[in-house]
């Protein structure tokens, strides 16, 4: 018996408590979580800080509206634009030109506010269409819908909004064939999350901020997966070395609390003005300090170097495992964004549905893929333990 609407595929655990990478079920058995609720609960499970901050606020006042001034929002969007220029960024700008932040509650919506700043960028000059990559994943609201360029996501729901392309992923021919005087943004994922971890070459995302600055279009990267240290840099486009016009992100942005933002260079984000865009929710005080004690975490205690030191790791396993048992044909990815090619004809679900068994928690993203997006947070031994429940439920497959 359900109350709910059967739009999700659950698998039959519940977890109800959580210690840093570790999850417990209702009978007290205990998983090492390499999922992290799909790439967000990137400090862990009960992380003192985060907990103190949401504690806290939670005391004070949860909810204000953006009728009022957010002292939290503020705090929270200079950490998150502190983090993207810093001086090592490339997106490093003097204090007058940095960039601005637009706070909501998801992914989908950042990628809504995202394409609606771009299009009102673009109005004065017939700039409308987006153009964004096949295969993608941006959300599930129409505007999102419309800018995944895969259409098992689209079936169903058409006729989708209008002034959107997709291209193939990877090909600067198509994108150079696709972005023209209608273009107002070029929407990529710096590493295809939903796809099954499919990495953007570097010539790709590099090439396409360079084709956008000569056709005058905005590169617009869907961080929503890749944003806040899941490879290892705060942002993906400081790990591929682009300038961006306009970053996505949500998933690990609240370390588990819903929150999402879009961050944009100062003069396309002026061009939102008092009644262009709006949530209710969106930059509420007890999403901002979820926000700032995530970004406190990842630089003041090193969850930042973690991500990379913790991905090392996790890779060497996993390529050492794949070795041992050739059940498995090949590990892709970056800092702590990995995905896990079966041996051929192996499935991925029947593999997942055994990690559970064994206690571990994995991901499978395509039939024959397994992903894995730990908590940020993970320890050396929380890694030990996880492929070593791992490979016992390879082994028993
Ligand atoms: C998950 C995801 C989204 C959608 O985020 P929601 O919070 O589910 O709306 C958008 N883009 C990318 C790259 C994602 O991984």
């Amino acid at each position: 018996m359900t109350s709910l609407f059967e739009n999700y595929k659950r698998a039959p655990v519940a977890f109800v408590r959580g210690e840093g990478a570790r999850l417990f079920d209702r009978d007290g058995k205990d998983y090492i979580d390499l999922l992290a609720g799909i790439a967000t609960s990137s400090l862990g499970h009960g992380h003192g800080g985060l907990v103190e901050a949401l504690s806290a606020q939670a005391a004070k006042v949860l909810h204000v509206s953006n009728l009022f001034e957010i002292p939290e929002q503020e705090a929270a969007a200079l950490s998150l634009v502190a983090a993207a220029t810093r001086a090592d960024s490339p997106w490093a700008e003097g204090e007058a030109n940095a960039p601005r932040v637009f706070f909501c509650n998801s992914g989908a919506e950042a990628n809504e506010a995202a394409i609606k700043l771009a299009r009102k960028w673009g109005a004065d000059s017939g700039r409308f269409e987006v153009v964004s990559n096949q295969n993608g994943f941006h959300g599930r609201t129409m505007g999102a819908l419309a800018a995944t360029g895969t259409a098992a996501y689209h079936q169903g729901f058409q006729p989708l909004p209008g002034g959107f392309r997709s291209v193939p992923f990877n090909d600067l021919d198509a994108l150079d064939a696709a972005v023209g005087d209608h273009t107002c943004g070029v929407l990529i994922e710096p590493i295809q999350g939903e796809a099954g971890v499919i990495l953007s070459d570097d010539d790709y995302l590099k090439g396409a901020a360079e084709l956008c600055r000569k056709r005058g279009a905005l590169l617009i990267l869907d961080e929503v997966q890749t944003g806040i240290g899941r490879t290892g840099s705060m942002f993906a486009f400081q790990h591929y070395g682009v300038s961006p016009d306009i970053v996505n992100l949500a998933k690990g942005l609240g370390g588990g609390v819903p929150v999402g933002a879009v961050l944009a260079r100062k003069e396309v984000a002026l061009h939102f003005q008092p009644g262009s865009h709006g949530t209710t929710f969106g930059g509420n005080p007890l999403a901002m300090v979820a926000v700032a004690a995530v970004q406190k975490a990842l630089v003041d205690e090193g969850v930042l170097n973690n991500a990379v030191s913790a991905g090392k790791k996790l890779r060497a396993a996993l390529e050492d495992l794949g070795r041992r048992t050739s059940k498995l044909r090949s590990v892709r990815g970056v800092g702590l964004m990995l995905a896990v090619e079966l041996a051929s004809g192996d499935s991925a679900a029947d593999l997942a549905a055994r990690c559970l068994e064994h206690g571990v928690v994995v991901h499978a993203v395509r039939p024959e893929t397994i992903r894995l997006l730990p908590p940020l947070v993970i320890s050396e031994s929380e890694i030990d333990e996880g492929v070593r429940r791992l490979e016992a439920a390879v082994l028993a497959g």
